[in-house]
Parts: structure tokens; sequence; C-alpha cells
């Protein structure tokens, strides 16, 4: 070892020590909240069924992207998310002979795959009415289904403005499933208004802000025994 040598080593050393002293506090976000929770995330529709469509807006890509502004709110508090769909495919994958209900059942059979501790269908409505606002779907025989409901309604009513209630329902996708789980419509793209809004990033952030709100409501609401 030469003398240059012999003099650096202590500096390494103090170096690494300092680095040591000040390893940098992973930023942990304010709460976990929703850590060690597995949440299933399906957006509806994809590939050749564009869901409810306006113009050239579809609902099948929207429902992606605030699925996945959605899944990026819950691992910032500590959740586990995986998505039914990752991009504009049928769950089929095979862009032809499509069947809807080959594309059900095998929805289905993904979100129960994960053993999710809950799901979450992400639709976007259509009327002719000029209706608008979120509304939330459970299975009229899940009782955890409703109590889920009713917490992310309450907490999407502010962001979207809705008056309608969380409704009971017989869909394929909640009655067919082994895990508690919701259909969200996050609003109407048939009216203008509300399209424009569903358009955005900035308002995808805020459903999921508030979605996710719904879920910790949810989650406090099962550890309370309420
Ligand atoms: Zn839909």
């Amino acid at each position: 070892m030469g003398d240059d040598m012999k003099k650096v080593i202590p500096f390494i050393m103090l170096f690494a020590l300092c680095s040591l002293m000040y390893k940098p506090v992973v930023s942990v976000s304010s709460s976990q909240s929703l850590a060690k929770k597995v949440i299933v995330l399906d957006p509806g529709h994809g590939g050749l069924d564009n869901g409810a469509s306006v113009g050239k807006v579809n609902e099948d890509e929207l429902n992606l992207k605030i699925c996945y502004a959605l899944k990026s709110e819950l691992e910032s508090r500590g959740a586990t998310v995986y998505l039914t769909r990752t991009d504009d495919q049928d769950m089929t994958r095979r862009n032809y002979n499509y069947s809807k209900q080959d594309d059900m059942y095998l929805r289905v059979l993904k979100i129960d795959e994960y053993k999710p501790d809950l799901f979450l269908s992400i639709h976007l409505n259509s009327s002719s009415s000029g209706a608008w606002g979120s509304q939330v779907f459970y299975y009229r025989k899940s009782q955890e289904g409703e109590r889920l409901a009713k917490c992310i309604h309450d907490s999407m009513k502010p962001v979207t403005g809705t008056k309608k209630p969380t409704s009971s329902c017989g869909f394929y996708v909640l009655r067919a499933t082994q895990s508690t789980g919701v259909l969200v419509e996050c609003g109407f793209l048939s009216n203008a208004n509300e399209r424009g809004q569903l358009k955005s990033a900035k308002y995808h952030k805020k459903l999921a802000v508030a979605i996710s709100d719904g879920i910790e409501n949810y989650q406090k609401s099962l550890s309370s025994g309420g």
C-alpha cells in the first residue's frame, strides 16, 4: 500500500461512517394506512369493447387511466395493487372472436386469484338524460360490499357532486366473485361538463384520492367493529 493510499483510507472510512450515520430516512407517506392490504382494480371493458363512448372518447381507455391513478394513490398508502388488465385488450387477449361472456368469466377468475381484501371494478356511465355524478354498486347479498360502497360513495360525493344513492345490484362481476368488491361508475361520459373532467389527469387524481379515502374509512370501520 502506498503512502498516498494510507492518507486516503481514513477519509474513506470517515465517509463510510458518515453515510451510515446520515442514512436517509426512507420517505414513508404520512400513514401507511393500507399496509398489507391487497386490492384488485378492474378497469371495465377493453380491446374491442370500448364501453360507453362519445365522439372519440372511450370509456375503456379512461377506466384504465383512472385505475393507474388509483393504483399509485393506494400504493402510496401501503397497499399491494393488481390490475385485471394493464393495456387496451379484453381479458381473452385475442382481439377477435370477442366474447363478453369469456371476458367476464376471466375477469372474475383473475380477481379471485389474488385473494384480495377487496376489489373495485371501475366504469364510466352514459345516459341520454344529462345525468352526472358517481354511483357505487354492490351485490345485493353482500353486507361487506354494501359497507364498502357506502364508504366510497361518501368520500366521492364532494368530488363528483353526485345525488345518486348507492345501489344494490346483481352484476355478474360482483355476484360471481368470492371477494368483497364494488363497481364504481365514476361519472357520466354523456354529460359534456363531466366528460371534460373525466378526460383530465388532474381529475383522475382527485377521484383516486377520494376512492382511497373511502377504502381507508371502510378498513377503519372493520377494525372498529362498527
Ligand atoms: Zn362500463
